[in-house]
């Protein structure tokens, strides 16, 4: 029989008045793959991995949790038969709801406030905002590597989509030397980068998976893969800029640029077949469009590989240690930036 005398009495414990239990979000805090890598997820990939957790629809949870935040009193119950689509502006005339729109921005601070996390602005260019040009940069419809999705799912990933792949100039998955796809395999549909039943890997019409081993391996050119180094190092380096990039700062680097194109062309005709061009149209950009945000893939990637220095090294360098570097880059033109050779090897990294 139970003998209530048998228990053993412990002291009592006092807990500190000032104890304090964190905030709860309101939805669930879920991480986004690859901060910091070439391979960051882009933020259409986080809101449809975040309606996947709360077993809902993409579209119930846009209207439910986001859409009376962004539209506050403009809010109406006719959004109730639009698409999650036009719902965020993501029309065909203005696709890019991973780039750098003021939807964009709307979106990214209702999904902070959602899930209490600080680090979505990353998925999106939303920081590049006044150095790059928005126009002609991203795909109006999805672009996907099927090996990448058939690999994750073999090793028991989670599937998702890189913001790498919302850029109209990224055409090939370095990873498996392979085209990215933009039509279903099976119903030959394009994909919209977000929609009402969105599932991730899986086409919007016929449901079925869009991963794969068909597609061939390629030898990519030079000039492909320059854009995919500098495209990749932009949206690595975004968590570690401290402040967005500015366009008088750019501007004065590719000033420093400017000099030392003109210098090396000054001590070797040569090199005019190298950097003629570039060097026009880099004077073009800092005396007659020095107001407007620069060409990415036309201009500065094309400029960073010439002078040899990282697309992260032009935004997050100040103007002396570009200086520094430069002077030792245009000593010895022939000498590689190790930090673009160890470009392929961060494209394999996912966190
Ligand atoms: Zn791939
Ligand atoms: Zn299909």
């Amino acid at each position: 029989m139970f003998d209530q005398s048998d228990l053993e009495i412990y002291d009592r414990i006092t807990l500190p008045k000032s104890l304090k239990i964190p905030e709860r979000s309101r939805l669930y805090s879920l991480k986004p793959i690859g901060i910091g890598t070439p391979s960051t997820e882009s933020l259409s990939s986080h809101l449809t991995r975040l309606a996947e957790e709360h077993c809902l629809p993409l579209k119930k949870l846009v209207l439910g949790e986001i859409a009376p935040r962004i539209f506050s009193d403009q809010y109406q119950p006719e959004m109730l038969l639009k698409s999650v689509s036009s719902i965020l502006g993501n029309s065909d005339a203005k696709p890019a709801i991973n780039g750098m729109r003021d939807m964009t921005r709307s979106l990214v601070d209702a999904l902070e406030q959602l899930t209490l996390r600080e680090d979505l602005k990353y998925l999106s260019c939303l920081t590049y905002k006044e150095i790059i040009k928005e126009r002609g940069l991203f795909r109006q419809n999805k672009a996907w590597c099927p090996k990448c999705f058939q690999q994750w799912v073999l090793e028991h990933k989670s599937i998702y989509e890189p913001l790498l792949w919302s850029f109209k100039d990224v055409n090939f998955c370095l990873k498996h030397s392979c085209q990215l796809s933009n039509r279903c395999p099976h119903c030959d549909s394009p994909q919209k980068a977000i929609a009402n039943h969105s599932r991730l890997g899986y086409c919007d019409r016929c449901k079925q998976w869009l991963g794969n081993n068909l597609n061939d391996e390629l030898e990519i050119a030079d000039k492909e893969r320059q854009i995919l180094a500098g495209i990749g190092e932009l949206i690595a380096t975004t968590p570690d800029l401290d402040s967005p990039p500015t366009l008088p700062d750019i501007i004065q680097k590719l000033k420093l640029i400017q000099f030392f194109f003109e210098r090396s062309l000054r001590q070797d005709l040569t090199q005019f077949i190298a950097l003629g061009k570039t060097l026009e149209q880099l004077k073009i950009a800092i005396t007659q469009h020095q107001d407007k945000p620069l060409n990415l893939v036309g201009l500065l990637i094309p400029i960073c590989s010439l002078a040899k220095i990282s697309v992260d090294q032009l935004m997050k360098e100040d103007v002396s240690s570009i200086s520094k570097i430069l002077e030792i880059n245009f000593k010895n033109p022939i000498q590689k930036n190790s930090k673009r050779s160890s470009l392929a090897s961060m494209f394999n990294r996912r966190t």
